[in-house]
């Protein structure tokens, strides 16, 4: 079938939730994809910050097959041992203590917010509201539209579940303001990754851990795009000096298998048999296949590689700004990174990176956003850059 083909029949059969990018892919390597017309695009999206090690590397790969031929699926009835492998290295590298595997960022959200909410019942007269931040995102499910502090992404769907209050972000004077005995859990991005890449100031992260300590209250983080090495860190916490009381996990953590999870400290784990559960989340097959990635970026030191690929994409991304007045700001850590620009042409850009074989996201009409596989190299970097400068002028001689 021809490209317009697949494309054409998309737009008959489907919710119309996305505006895709005219591109039908069909075949991925490292940080490389192919089209259905054979043509060849470097891979800056890695699906959202889901392609950690980058297309089908051979590790995951592997593991999924060998998996898959021995035991795919049990339900949460019973014990399988990759679940329990996955486990155990996730505690072993984390500040955390016991974990729950869901199937997506928006379900391990949904289940913190579940488990800070019986802890409000259990301990803190049953406080049961979730403190949030403006330009967050955590998820597509009603409870996460409400937590998602993003009027366009809510006003759809009113009434959404109560029990959710927006602040502003990086503004630890705000969540102070909206504490009260009703307050069970301040739940927080370190850097928001969709509202488009903000870095919240060195100290924020550790005056609103202080605050939910003096409160008694917990400190949740969404590491769901920030995990797994992503900001040069195995994950991005530790970088700011603070341990939460409960994490959540997604993305990067199975190479593309949809695999969630969510992590407490041992006196914050307070289910009960019964209180929550999955019938996928955790089945042997996503976690052979996050086991075996989680495995290979501890042993490979992949954050390091990540903070030294993340500068130095970010030093190039300054010299284009240096070039191209439309460029208002470069921002970002390890290979999450935004390019912010002083007119809406975001759009265009996709597009015109799009003609010139790579791919990137528009995270905000006027921002574009690199989430590269972490395995993406300096000359990959050199890559995308060339494209993005030629892009850039192209833009510029269209206006
Ligand atoms: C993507 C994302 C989610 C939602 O994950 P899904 O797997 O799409 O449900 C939640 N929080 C953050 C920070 C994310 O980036």
């Amino acid at each position: 079938m021809s490209q317009s083909n697949w494309q054409a029949l998309e737009q008959k059969l489907f919710l119309r939730t996305v505006n895709r990018t005219p591109v039908t892919l069909v075949r991925g390597q490292g940080a490389w994809v192919w089209d259905d017309q054979g043509r060849q695009y470097l891979d800056f999206v890695g699906g959202w910050a889901v392609n950690s090690l980058g297309h089908c590397p051979p590790v995951v790969v592997e593991a999924l097959v060998k998996q898959a031929k021995t035991l795919i699926q049990t339900s949460n009835q019973f014990y399988t041992i990759p679940q329990v492998e996955l486990a155990q290295l996730l505690i072993e590298h984390s500040c955390l203590d016991r974990v729950f595997f869901c199937n997506s960022g928006a379900e391990a959200n949904e289940g913190a917010v579940k488990l800070a909410r019986r802890y409000g019942k259990l301990h803190l007269n049953g406080a049961y509201e979730v403190i949030t931040t403006y330009n967050s995102f955590h998820g597509r499910t009603l409870a996460m539209t409400a937590a998602t502090g993003q009027r366009k992404f809510q006003e759809t769907y009113l009434p959404l579940p109560d029990g959710f209050v927006n602040v502003e972000y990086d503004n630890v004077e705000a969540i102070k303001q909206a504490t009260n005995n009703q307050t069970c859990a301040v739940m927080l991005e370190p850097i928001q990754g969709e509202g488009g890449v903000n870095i919240p100031g060195d100290d924020y992260l550790q005056e609103v851990q202080n605050w939910c300590r003096e409160r008694r209250i917990l400190f949740i983080l969404d590491e769901i795009q920030t995990g797994i090495g992503r900001t040069g860190t195995l994950f991005a916490y530790e970088q700011y000096g603070v341990e939460p009381d409960i994490m959540t996990l997604a993305k990067g953590l199975g190479s593309g298998v949809p695999i969630g999870a969510i992590l407490a400290r041992e006196n914050v784990s307070v289910f009960s048999p019964g209180d929550h559960g999955s019938t996928f989340g955790g089945n042997p097959l996503v976690c052979a296949a996050a086991y075996a990635t989680l495995r290979y970026i501890i042993k490979n030191e992949i954050p390091k590689k990540v903070k030294r690929v993340g500068n130095y994409f970010m030093t190039r991304l300054e010299s284009l700004k240096q070039k191209f007045d439309s460029i208002a700001e470069v921002r970002g850590q390890g290979l999450l990174i935004a390019l912010e620009f002083n007119q809406e042409i975001a759009e265009p850009l996709v597009l015109a990176c799009l003609g010139r074989g790579l791919l990137v996201n528009k995270v905000k009409p006027n921002a574009l956003r690199f989430m590269p596989p972490l395995i993406t190299t300096e000359e990959e970097v050199d890559k995308a850059t060339g494209i993005l400068e030629g892009a850039l002028g192209e833009i510029r001689n269209a206006k």
